[in-house]
């Protein structure tokens, strides 16, 4: 079993035929119509992904995605936001739902599958000792170091274990205090704005080759990595 698979979305033809797919490609697969059959689902079982429609009765996706990501139990799952036309693209991703990543209907459960599993490698915590990579800029976890387009950067230890949880979990707005419990640790107790003081360093030592402005600020949210502007 390549992983539990949590669909949430209201149109029965698209939940069954994205169950069906996924179950052909290996997954197991779990349904929800609706936000409050996917927390029931959630609390029997947590999954290792969810697929959660943007338009749903009730909770809409981006309300429940929100709430996903304020609780300690759903925080670190994955999720991929199916949207419905791609204008809404931008409005989805400037609600800051904390979606991993989007994906337009129609969409062929082929392309599905491979944003699966891309994210599934990029977020799968045994792959925390993987150097990743975004925009010429690489971070080796086992070497420690830092490149910039080829070149050394020196960073102090928390800036390195910030750019590592940025790296790891990109294109998610993540307030000070997911940062504090995710680069900290959680029973540490450090000030909120103690984040922004590293983050302002991890920005200067990224300046040079350009790369500090894959680390956003999101008004009123907290930080993003992200590769798009
Ligand atoms: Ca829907």
């Amino acid at each position: 079993m390549k992983g539990r698979i949590l669909i949430v979305e209201d149109e029965d033809a698209i939940r069954q035929m994205v169950c069906l797919a996924l179950s052909q490609a290996g997954y197991e697969c779990v349904e929800a119509p609706d936000a409050s059959a996917a927390q029931a689902r959630i609390v029997a079982s947590p999954p290792d992904l969810i697929l959660l429609d943007w338009m749903l009765p009730n909770v809409s996706g981006v309300d429940y995605a929100r709430r996903l990501r304020q609780e300690k139990l759903t925080q670190d799952i994955p999720i991929i936001m199916l949207t419905a036309r791609t204008e809404e693209d931008d409005k989805v991703r400037g609600f800051d739902s904390g979606a991993d990543d989007y994906i337009t209907k129609p969409f062929s459960t082929r392309e599905l599958i491979a944003r699966i599993k891309a994210l599934m490698r990029r977020t799968a915590p045994h792959q925390t000792e993987t150097a990743v990579e975004a925009d010429g800029l690489a971070l080796d976890p086992i070497t420690h170091r830092v490149t910039a387009r080829g070149s050394g950067v020196d960073l102090g230890p928390t800036e390195f274990r910030l750019l590592h949880f940025f790296m790891t979990h990109p294109e998610r707005v993540h307030s000070r205090e997911r940062l504090l419990n995710g680069v900290w640790g959680e029973n540490v107790y450090v000030e909120e704005r103690t984040v922004d003081v590293h983050i302002r360093r991890l920005r200067k030592a990224l300046g040079p080759s350009g790369h500090d402005h894959l680390i956003q600020t999101v008004r009123g949210a907290g930080y993003r990595f992200s590769m798009h502007h």
